[in-house]
């Protein structure tokens, strides 16, 4: 391809499906323009203010504070860390191509439907579905207990296509399903959801709802084991956005493990009855401060799976150490290679090391 073709192309790369490719929170929307956190330079501890303008008209963006722009090929490319022709490649392949602008409109991204509705709708649908017992075993081997395994709902995803459509369309008779990420329309307008081999772990908020449905797959896809159940690309379909899951945690809670992995949270939640956060493909620190702030948490200790750790996992820590550190937080980090090494580890009994912790994130 020559240059002016390459220059032509990267004009139609949508901005917001790389931005969702590459986790970025967006915050606000309003027509063309959307608002998220920086990937690069975060946020304003004091303002909050998401800075990175994403313009989904001509597939720009910019950033009011640090000053970064361009184009959605290059963002993505300075983002994952890879030159702009890896980028193209990867985007292509993602489909985030497209030259025909009308094409993009006629499938809308919907607007999230309310939590209410996607626990209902997300309940309902783990109800017609099974843990096959290659899923149960690996949860039991990892050291859930069946009881567990059974309160977090974790379910197979039915390969079977008509399986699939049928139970969308059972669901579709019920809900609207416009709204619910995941679920999408095909050409002759009946519904259904995608194949993955693998199987859901619902997500829930404090309450107990269903916020959304995580799926750990069987074998790693762009080097993650775990994604979400998402549908933004599609007719009348939904994007997800990246729910983060608190687990015993109360005012009085002082320690917080941080996980980058909810089956991870579950297990500390369950077997070790500790306070943990735990979220997936989160690209900035913003949300997990939220979380942290309007608590009296003091003592945090970030888990780091090795070598399945996110991508982003390494910067997310950095982000968090360098907000954190500042206002008096204890900041630990501790490693594993299997999930089970979690009950090998001594949390928050001895004295954090913040100075090695920093040295080995800077
Ligand atoms: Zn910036």
């Amino acid at each position: 391809m020559d240059k002016l073709d390459y220059q032509e192309v990267q004009k139609h790369i949508n901005i917001l499906n790389v931005a969702y490719h590459l986790c970025l929170e967006i915050v606000e929307q309003k027509g063309y323009e959307s608002k998220a956190i920086c990937p690069f330079c975060g946020y304003n501890k004091n303002s909050k203010i998401p800075t990175l303008s994403l313009n989904s008209q001509t597939n720009k963006y910019c950033c009011s504070r640090c000053g970064a722009g361009g184009f959605s090929i290059g963002l993505y490319a300075r983002v994952r860390g890879v030159n702009t022709k890896k980028a193209y490649a990867e985007l292509i392949a993602r489909e985030c191509y497209s030259q025909d602008r009308a094409a993009v409109e006629i499938s809308p991204i919907n607007l999230l439907a309310d939590i209410e509705l996607r626990d209902a709708v997300y309940r309902n649908l783990l109800g017609m579905l099974k843990l096959e017992g290659q899923h149960r075993n690996y949860l039991r081997k990892i050291g859930l207990l069946n009881s567990s395994i059974e309160d977090n709902l974790y379910r197979t995803i039915p390969k079977n296509y008509i399986k699939r459509r049928i139970i969308s369309h059972n669901l579709s008779k019920k809900y609207d399903l416009a709204g619910i990420p995941g679920f999408f329309q095909e050409e002759d307008f009946n519904w259904c959801f995608n194949r993955y081999n693998g199987f859901f772990v619902p997500v829930f908020d404090q309450n107990g709802y269903i916020q959304g449905l995580s799926i750990h797959l069987d074998k790693p896809f762009n080097n993650s084991e775990d994604i979400w159940f998402s549908s933004n690309n599609k007719i009348n379909g939904t994007a997800t956005k990246n729910y983060i899951m608190r687990s015993n945690i109360s005012l009085n809670t002082k320690n917080v493990i941080l996980t980058d992995s909810f089956i991870l949270g579950h297990l500390i939640k369950d077997v070790l009855n500790l306070p943990v956060i735990s979220f997936q493909n989160i690209s900035n620190s913003y949300m997990i401060l939220k979380e942290i702030q309007n608590t009296d948490i003091k003592n945090i200790t970030f888990i780091i799976r090795i070598p399945n750790c996110n991508n982003n996992l390494d910067y997310i820590i950095n982000r968090i150490f360098r907000d954190l550190l500042p206002l008096g937080y204890s900041l630990d980090t501790k490693y594993i290679k299997k999930y089970n090494d979690i009950f090998k580890l001594d949390f928050f009994d001895e004295t954090f090391n913040v100075n090695n912790t920093l040295k080995r994130t800077a």
